[in-house]
């Protein structure tokens, strides 16, 4: 495996690329070289023996010619023998003399002159007989010995006295050939394994960079970050280095912005005031946030891999019916355990299209809106009640006033009662709208509280000094109580005397005559001041104690109106007491009495006064 994956990389490519390429040039020129050198040898071979057989038949013609022939004919051709014996024992070629008969006179061969006298009848002997210059033929014997076979006439014009016989072996030539192919056999071995050392060498050059850059690449795919590609060199492998450095830069900045955003994201959710879930593309739930956990009362486990339906408790359809609407909005109402009141959720549906996969995932948004559905609850009933508190007093009006043009005029003692009537109406209407006005001040935190140093007791005494008159006249008794301790302190006093105003003119309407009132004052800790509005009045139903402070709220409503009162006063009283950081409170017993106690804080150096 671990070979196939070598044959396989660039570094064996490269060598085997090498390899081919020397082997088929050293091939190329070896054959080249080979076929020339051996053409050349050859052609030397023949070149030199055929001028060897040209002077020897230039030499034996005055043997062989029968007018230049001189003396004894067995003692030239001995003569001649001998000479043909000298001048070619070295040689490797064999030398004969043939007659004009084909009969063998003379050969320079030691060991062959016995066929001295036989008849040579090779057919290049004829031909060479027949005057034919030319005649070679190459062939090899019963030993496997190549041979050339040179003949040449010996004789000038016509006559053939002779011929020149040459066989001379080839074995040397061919040996000297293998022999330079050997060497060339073995300079190509060398060559290749040189190659192919340097292949290795060369294209670890490359393939090593390569290697580094895949082992790097690897790393970044498993998310490490901090290695580096070591870029040596400017070529284009150094260039692919320094890019892959630079890539993987911007991958982990990438990465980190991403994850950084996934960071943001995530404590967004967690931190969100509304909840969030959001489904795959195959509606199952895969994110779920704080908010949403605690609306739906379920843990990550109950939400995450189910369906929003399930999650919601609400049907397929109607959530297929509500995506597919306009308004892809819904209320849900949620109960805890343990907790009276519902929660009101509005549940939004945004559905996320993936163009790449076509598919479409969906986000569902919990708001939860239980305050602000009390909120306009209770702006609908307040604008109901302020409706209903004024048209009451111009209702009657209308009538007094209709009957006076029908003639009550004419009788001006029912003429000044209704006038009267009028007029009361009219001022209870005031009354009421400068209340709202003072509480739409109080709400929207425009009143300024304005605070000075006040005397405490000064203050409750001015109060009943203001309402003597009407207690007198009611027979009912007031009693200014105030602790010694209660120092000076800091108020708004003319809100302060509003909510004391209030709370006595309460005392008083829901007292009968001959009752009694007492005004109390005392410090609370060192921080607190405590006031309080005692009667012995008609009390307060239980029932009706816990809505005593809202706005419009009366126990009796005929009496309440009867006595001109708005329904406001209390909750004036409240609002001046929350400006100032006080609280409120009441107690009452029905018919026994009621008592409203309200604190103020002191500021930071009358409590260390
Ligand atoms: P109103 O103008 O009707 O007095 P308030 O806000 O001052 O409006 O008081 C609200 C209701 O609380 C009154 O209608 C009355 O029923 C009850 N109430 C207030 N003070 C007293 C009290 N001292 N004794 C008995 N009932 C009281």
């Amino acid at each position: 495996m671990k070979g196939l994956r070598f044959f396989q990389s660039i570094q064996a490519k490269v060598i085997i690329i090498y390899v081919l390429l020397i082997l088929i040039a050293m091939q190329l020129i070896g054959v080249y070289f080979v076929r020339t050198l051996e053409s050349y040898f050859k052609n030397d071979f023949i070149e030199s023996h055929n001028i060897q057989a040209e002077l020897l038949t230039q030499w034996v013609e005055k043997y062989l010619n029968e007018e230049t022939k001189l003396g004894d004919t067995k003692k030239t051709y001995a003569e001649m023998n001998d000479v043909v014996n000298k001048l070619f024992a070295n040689s490797s070629a064999e030398i004969q003399v043939i007659d004009a008969n084909g009969f063998v006179l003379t050969t320079s061969m030691a060991s062959h002159q016995a066929i001295i006298g036989q008849k040579n009848t090779q057919t290049e002997v004829n031909r060479a007989l027949q005057g034919i210059k030319d005649n070679q033929r190459m062939f090899t014997d019963f030993d496997g010995v190549r041979k050339m076979i040179i003949t040449k006439p010996v004789g000038s014009g016509v006559k053939v006295n002779g011929a020149i016989y040459i066989i001379a072996s080839m074995e040397e030539l061919y040996s000297t050939m293998n022999r330079i192919n050997q060497f060339l056999i073995t300079g190509t071995m060398i060559a290749l394994g040189l190659t192919a050392g340097l292949g290795v060498v060369l294209s670890a050059t490359i393939t090593s960079p390569i290697k580094a850059i895949t082992r790097q690449a690897t790393a970044v795919a498993e998310g490490r970050f901090n290695e580096k590609v070591a870029v040596f060199g400017k070529d284009e492998i150094g260039q692919l280095g320094q890019t892959f450095n630079f890539m993987m830069e911007r991958l982990r900045d990438a990465l980190s912005l991403n994850e950084e955003e996934k960071e943001k994201l995530a404590s967004i959710l967690s931190n969100m005031n509304d909840g969030l879930i959001a489904t795959d593309d195959d509606g199952r739930v895969i994110v779920v946030n704080r908010r949403a956990k605690q609306i739906l009362e379920l843990t990550e486990d109950d939400i995450v891999g189910r369906t929003l339906p399930e999650v919601l408790g609400i049907t397929r359809e109607t959530m297929k019916e509500l995506q597919s609407g306009d308004d892809p909005m819904m209320m849900l109402q949620f109960y805890h355990e343990g907790e009276e009141e519902h929660l009101s959720v509005r549940v939004t549906f945004t559905t996320v299209y993936s163009k790449e996969k076509g598919s479409a995932s969906t986000i569902a948004m919990l708001q939860d809106v239980t305050d602000q559905e009390k909120l306009e609850e209770a702006r609908r009933e307040f604008v109901a009640n302020v409706s209903h508190e004024l048209r009451t007093p111009l209702t009657t009006i209308k009538s007094y006033l209709e009957a006076l043009e029908d003639g009550a005029l004419e009788e001006p003692q029912l003429a000044g009662k209704f006038v009267n009537v009028t007029r009361n109406e009219t001022e209870r209407m005031i009354r009421l709208v400068t209340d709202l006005l003072q509480l739409s001040r109080l709400d929207s935190k425009q009143a300024i509280i304005g605070r000075e140093i006040t005397d405490v007791a000064e203050m409750l005494e001015e109060v009943a000094d203001r309402f003597a008159f009407q207690l007198e006249q009611r027979d009912i008794a007031i009693e200014v109580k105030v602790d010694p301790e209660v120092a000076e302190i800091m108020l708004d006093r003319d809100r302060i005397d509003q909510v004391l105003d209030n709370l006595v003119s309460n005392a008083i309407k829901y007292t009968p005559d001959g009752g009694h009132i007492t005004l109390m004052a005392r410090r609370l800790d060192m921080k607190q001041l405590e006031v309080s509005v005692q009667d012995t009045g008609i009390g307060i139903p239980k029932k009706d104690l816990s809505r005593i402070f809202e706005r419009f709220y009366r126990v009796d409503k005929a009496r309440s109106r009867n006595m001109g009162g708005t329904g406001l006063g209390l909750s004036i009283a409240r609002e001046i007491v929350r400006a100032h950081g006080g609280t409120i409170g009441l107690e009452s017993e029905f018919g026994q009495g009621t008592k409203v106690t309200f604190t103020l804080p002191y500021t930071m150096e009358e409590a260390a006064g």
